[in-house]
């Protein structure tokens, strides 16, 4: 009986001292192996040792086997633990998804006209953003949702407070920081499955048709027209879709400009800037907070559909919506054959 006693005592007297488990299962081992060692030394004869620690040798065995076990289901329970709560890989292989991202994207595989075949364009896609502002905002934030696998942002400000009454893409917290950069923490918290190319600088003349090159679709979300007309020029010259849209006090419109494809490119409808004065920024004229929010949500829908081929495309067609007065209309636009821009071109 004093064997098992000993055990008791040790792992009394281990608790009562806070010993680590682990140490005290180790002590109980070392006596384990001493009783069992003794009982098979003296396995015939009567020893007072062995008489002492008590019990018989079946017994010590059977004790260790029972110990055995259930240190065996333990370490499968832990070992089964740490499976279930390994972290998410946030990434797979180019053109399969992973079970999180199936489950993430379950709403667009059911729809008809997008599926699994649609969602895998949506994540081979290479979209590039110009301007993270008002239309920047619901535009990157919507397509990281989407899945689109590599977003470009373009934009060469910092978020200031006077962004965020509609710059819903940044936080309080980002003021003074790169609107990139803003935006790509943004993009990645939404979605850790994308990938985000940050440029944090102004759309140049020299670098807008190589930077174009590399994507599939363009879209505009710029506050001024001499960016318009650049990103426009590097769209006609590397024969890429450009999805533009603008936003002035309660309106706003956004069309597809695709001359590679039949439809006007941006200069073609608007051949000219308008004076200074006649079509005043945001800045100068102000805008109502939820209509970036209305046209930007409208130009992703119009990325989703084009890079998957759902619905009807916005080519040839200028699509104005009017907050203030609750309305929407639609104009058809054509090419210009004496286009400055895609005249000669396509
Ligand atoms: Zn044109």
């Amino acid at each position: 009986m004093l064997g098992l006693v000993l055990m008791a005592g040790v792992v009394g007297l281990g608790l009562l001292m806070k010993v680590p488990a682990r140490l005290i299962a180790v002590m109980l081992g070392i006596l384990w192996l001493g009783f069992t060692g003794v009982h098979l030394l003296f396995f015939a004869a009567p020893h007072p040792v062995k008489d002492a620690i008590g019990g018989s040798l079946p017994g010590w065995l059977g004790l260790g086997a029972v110990a055995v076990l259930v240190l065996a289901y333990r370490a499968l329970l832990a070992r089964l633990r740490a499976r279930a709560v390994e972290p998410v890989q946030a990434t797979s292989k180019p053109g399969s998804f992973s079970e999180a991202e199936l489950d993430r994207y379950a709403r667009h595989i059911m729809l008809r006209e997008i599926g699994g075949p649609g969602q895998k364009k949506l994540k081979a896609a290479r979209v590039l953003v110009v301007g993270a502002g008002g239309l920047g905002s619901p535009v990157l934030l919507y397509l990281a949702a989407a899945g689109v696998g590599t977003i470009g942002v373009v934009d060469d400000d910092v978020v200031s407070n006077s962004n965020l009454q509609r710059q819903v893409i940044h936080r309080d917290a980002d003021i003074g920081m790169p609107k990139v950069f803003s935006a790509q923490a943004a993009m990645l918290a939404l979605n850790p499955f994308i990938t985000v190319h940050p440029y944090n600088r102004r759309l140049q003349a020299e670098d807008a048709a190589a930077l174009v090159a590399d994507y599939d679709l363009v879209l505009d979300g710029t506050d001024n027209f001499d960016t318009r007309y650049l990103l426009n020029a590097g769209c006609v010259a590397a024969g890429k879709p450009l999805l533009s849209g603008a936003i002035a006090q309660w309106e706003g419109q956004l069309s597809l400009y695709d001359p590679a494809r039949g439809a006007p490119c941006y200069a073609c409808v608007f051949p000219q800037a308008p004076a200074a004065g006649l079509a005043p920024s945001c800045a100068e004229a102000g805008v109502v907070g939820a209509l970036p929010g209305v046209i930007g949500a409208m130009m992703a829908a119009e990325a989703i559909k084009e890079i998957t081929g759902a619905g009807a495309s916005a080519r040839g067609r200028l699509m104005i919506y009017d907050a203030l007065w609750g309305e929407s209309r639609q104009i058809a636009v054509r090419r210009r054959p004496d286009c400055a821009v895609c005249g000669g071109a396509h």
